[in-house]
């Protein structure tokens, strides 16, 4: 009998063993697969070391402006995949997870196929384990949702497209969230046509109306045809070449072709198979396991971590979630999710990142200030040939606190990284505006529209402020 088991080995997972190890609670931990999850496996690694490639191409294309001269950059895209293995490869043996996970005396059961509750206090695995505990956390992550409509099993998600052996001449991609708007910009960037259909009025409609903007125009600009308001899927075919996809809009039948179709509509909680009538766990109405600040479910001996709980589905998320769960699950319910800025970002072509409210969310309970510099009016853009994409700043007018910060373009995540660790010590914009970041740097643009917010606001700074 366990003290504590967990199901599931990405980052809440390994976290929440980790620490209920760390505590001296005897932990074991079974996953389905290898162990780091989907973020090791199947999500961040592989998809950053894709869109890396995509950026080496658009700067072997650029290199010619200053002066050096190749050829016309080709890709091989079978090396490109045989990089991505070695890259996951890399990253699994240098984690220090692992054997921090040994440390703490953790018991890992790894590819041991999917588990299940036989009662409240058992749980079975597909190869055949048995395991007892006194508490459980659950960490099973998700998968992408599917489509249900005729023909939807010809259709493709994120994870085959990253499989396939070459690009694709064509591609539909459907769903203009952060994974869609990934898909298309690293295959538009390895050769393939995209077509972009997004069913409501703004692809990324979670970001500031200003960054659905800008992506939207830059993408139609490097070639994606970007469909927003499309309509309604009806059915998909086979055709020849590929797929055919079927809509309509307004009532009006319309189809396109493509070699792919991929579907990015969203995330669902890997619960199917878990069986949880049998432990007690609720599940809530968009099908994610119900938890409280405490990461406790319905059941008073399970926790939850992770995307299964369905709020931020991100990796320092779920890696938080993984250290709460299994501190309450050992000492009693004591620690609470912090609310905290969370950057978020996508290493698209442009790049782009926020953290805090959009613009429209802030002005519904704030008074607020903003100021924005386009990326063309900073120095270290110039310098880089990178003058796409602007940085905006939001802040409270009374409080001067940064409310938010919304960036497209060149180190889009990096510069949301400082807004967000100015948010978290809770720095007045003045007070950002007068730390002397370095020039030229991409940093060095936010110190300067903090420079821009400070003066429109009338204060007092000690000097003028930054350069970028
Ligand atoms: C394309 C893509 C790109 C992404 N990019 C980023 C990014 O740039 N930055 C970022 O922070 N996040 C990113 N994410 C999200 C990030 O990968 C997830 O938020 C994170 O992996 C969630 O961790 P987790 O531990 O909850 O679940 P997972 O990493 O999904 O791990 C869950 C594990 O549990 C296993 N499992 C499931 N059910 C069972 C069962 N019944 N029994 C046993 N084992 C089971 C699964 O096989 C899996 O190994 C991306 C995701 C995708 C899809």
């Amino acid at each position: 009998m366990w003290d504590v088991l967990v199901i599931g080995g990405g980052p809440a997972g390994v976290v929440a063993a980790m620490r209920a190890g760390d505590l001296g609670a005897r932990t074991a931990l079974v996953t389905e697969g290898e162990f780091g999850g989907m973020a090791a496996n199947d999500g961040p690694v592989p998809v950053r070391t894709l869109a890396h490639a995509a950026r080496l191409l658009r700067d072997a294309r650029q290199i010619g402006r200053y002066g050096i001269q190749v050829d016309e950059p080709r890709l091989d895209y079978s090396q490109l995949l045989e990089r991505v293995r070695e890259v996951v490869r890399e990253v699994r043996s240098h984690s220090t997870f692992r054997s921090q996970t040994d440390s703490a005396g953790v018991q890992v059961h790894e590819n041991a196929g999917m588990a299940r509750f036989a009662d409240p206090h058992t749980v079975v695995t597909a190869s055949g384990l048995t395991l007892k505990s006194d508490k459980f956390i659950l960490c099973p992550g998700g998968t992408s949702r599917r489509l249900s409509v005729p023909g939807a099993d010809l259709t493709a998600t994120h994870s085959d497209a990253w499989g396939l052996s070459s690009v694709p001449p064509s591609i539909i991609v459907i769903g203009g969230g952060a994974t869609g708007a990934q898909v298309a910009s690293v295959f538009n960037a390895f050769g393939a046509k995209i077509q972009l259909f997004q069913s409501g009025p703004r692809i990324l409609p979670t970001e500031d109306e200003d960054v659905s903007a800008a992506v939207a125009t830059a993408f139609r600009e490097s070639g994606i045809d970007v469909r927003e308001n499309f309509g309604t899927i009806d059915s998909f075919e086979k055709t020849p070449a590929g797929i055919r996809m079927n809509f309509s809009r307004n009532g009006t039948p319309e189809s396109t072709e493509a070699t792919l179709a991929v579907v990015a509509i969203g995330w669902v909680a890997n619960t199917s198979e878990l069986e949880l009538s049998k432990a007690g766990v609720e599940i809530n109405a968009r099908g994610f396991i119900s938890v409280d600040e405490y990461l406790r479910t319905s059941a008073a001996n399970v926790f939850a971590a992770g995307d299964v709980t369905g709020r931020l589905m991100l990796v320092p998320q779920a890696i938080q979630d993984g250290f709460v769960a299994a501190t309450n699950a050992v000492r009693g319910a004591e620690m609470k999710l912090l609310d905290q800025p969370a950057p978020i970002g996508s290493f698209t072509d442009p790049e782009y990142a926020q953290v805090g409210l959009t613009e429209s969310r802030a002005r519904e309970k704030h008074d607020i200030a903003t100021a924005r510099l386009d990326f063309d009016s900073t120095t270290r853009t110039i310098i880089d040939g990178r003058t796409a994409g602007f940085c905006k700043l939001i802040v409270d007018r009374t409080t001067r606190k940064i409310l938010g910060c919304h960036v497209v373009g060149e180190r889009a995540v990096e510069i949301t990284q400082l807004a967000a660790v100015a948010m978290t010590g809770n720095l007045r914009v003045d007070d950002l505006a007068q730390v002397p970041l370095s020039f030229p740097t991409y940093a060095g643009i936010l110190g300067r529209v903090a420079g821009m917010l400070a003066r429109q606001l009338n204060l007092n700074l000690d000097w003028q402020g930054n350069r970028a």
